[in-house]
């Protein structure tokens, strides 16, 4: 008789194993089981964000995104303090650079009043060079609860803590469920074995609707990848950034716009843009795969998006490809950047998920589906909303 796991968790971002820790915590005698692709945690959206703990300005009052992120910082914050994760609540600024950006940056600021968003204030010019003396602005926000922090090695303490107790969670690395069967009890196919589970729980960041459609999920929107790539600041610069340096989003858009972001590691990173991907998973600016390609092309909300922004998404790939276009950017906020000033860095890809007409659907959805939970569209600032995220799912199965 092979083990009936109570659930199972697939995903192995900071979504699943906040998920499986929060478990663990909840139904402490419950057989817990952690199935993951790759042969690592956090190899896509989790270990290759920007590393911020956000504040949960932004967010619409009353939404998922705003309760979560402001109430997941505050656990996480506690939980990096308690388990030595490398991490600083260093504050940030945003900054207007232009008259236009005036009225946008108010709606921010009234937007994080509403949210409660500890201790921000809007400051001058002046202010902002106190905080960040290379900065060129018209003025900005203060929001000192912004923080930064390596996710990697909170995944990992997480699951540290949920392999080391007396129950101990199963953690399977490089299987990837291909087969959902669901029923009283239900089965996980892997490209490796099956497994039983009573509950399960879908937490597949890029691999979302795919997992949903798998477990016949009537979704109407599709995942869309977008890629973010990161330049560096090379060590004769690195002094013109203190902390983090965001600019005024463009309300249109669900991203916050090519910022600078002191990493835990000392490195200060510069981006990411916002680039259509041509594969979920790649992480080079050439990056290919024909079936994620043909998924999204073939879908009409991808090209409702594009052809309601063609600008937009022209700009972003001139970007992606044009080391002076993102020095350009860049330099709105510090005009005394120069070109050998940066390096290439990384990517990430972000999951947006996209409704048919080409919305961006913006809030976290989590759907039940049986004895599935599946977490549709858990965009940014879900790292930092982890914890929350996996608390709401336990209270989900518990009611
Ligand atoms: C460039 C970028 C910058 C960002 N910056 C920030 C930030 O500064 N702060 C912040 O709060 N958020 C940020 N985010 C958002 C944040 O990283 C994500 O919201 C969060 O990591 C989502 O976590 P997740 O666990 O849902 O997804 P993921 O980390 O992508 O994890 C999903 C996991 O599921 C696995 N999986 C998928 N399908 C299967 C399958 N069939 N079988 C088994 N396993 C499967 C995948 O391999 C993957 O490991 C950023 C995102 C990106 C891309």
């Amino acid at each position: 008789m092979s083990e009936i796991y109570d659930y199972a968790v697939v995903g192995g971002g900071i979504v699943g194993l906040s998920t499986a820790y929060k478990l663990t915590l909840k139904f402490p005698q419950a057989k817990v089981l952690v199935i993951e692709k790759e042969i690592e945690l956090s190899a896509h959206q989790t270990g290759n964000n920007s590393g911020v703990i956000h504040s949960g300005l932004y967010y619409a009052p009353g939404s998922l995104k705003a309760e979560n992120c402001k109430t997941g910082r505050l656990e996480l914050v506690a939980f990096a303090q308690k388990h030595n994760i490398p991490h600083d609540v260093c504050g940030k600024v945003i900054v207007a650079t232009d008259e236009k950006e005036l009225p946008f940056m108010e709606n921010i600021f009234n937007n994080g009043i509403a949210n409660e968003t500890e201790g921000i204030t809007k400051i001058n010019a002046e202010e902002v060079k106190q905080i960040e003396p290379y900065v060129e602005s018209i003025g900005g926000i203060h929001v000192p609860c912004t923080g930064i922090i390596d996710y990697r090695a909170t995944v990992h303490k997480l699951a540290d803590i949920i392999t080391a107790s007396s129950n101990p969670a199963v953690i399977k690395l490089g299987e990837e469920v291909t087969v959902i069967n669901q029923g009283e009890i239900s089965e996980l196919v892997t490209t490796k074995e099956s497994y039983k589970a009573k509950k399960m729980i879908f937490c597949g960041g890029l691999q979302a609707d795919r997992l949903a459609k798998k477990d016949h999920v009537d979704l109407k929107e599709k995942v869309v990848p977008f890629r973010g790539d990161y330049y560096e600041l090379t060590e004769k610069a690195k002094h013109k950034v203190k902390n983090l340096i965001y600019p005024v989003p463009n309300p249109d858009f669900p991203f916050l716009g090519v910022h600078f972001t002191r990493m835990t590691d000392g490195e200060i990173e510069c981006g990411p843009n916002a680039v259509f991907s041509f594969k979920r998973e790649g992480y080079s600016r050439t990056s290919f795969s024909l079936k994620d390609t043909w998924d999204a092309l073939s879908y009409k909300g991808t090209w409702s998006l594009l052809t309601q922004n063609p600008k937009y998404a022209l700009m972003e790939y001139r970007r992606a490809f044009s080391k002076q276009l993102f020095l350009e950017t860049l330099q709105r906020m510090i005009p005394s950047l120069e070109l050998d000033d940066l390096k290439k860095g990384r990517s990430g890809v972000r999951a947006q998920l996209l409704g048919v007409s080409g919305e961006t659907r913006d809030d976290f959805r989590i759907e039940y589906k049986g004895n599935s939970i599946h977490v549709l569209n858990a965009p940014s600032p879900a790292a930092t909303a982890g914890l929350a995220i996996g608390q709401k799912i336990v209270d989900m199965i518990d009611e």
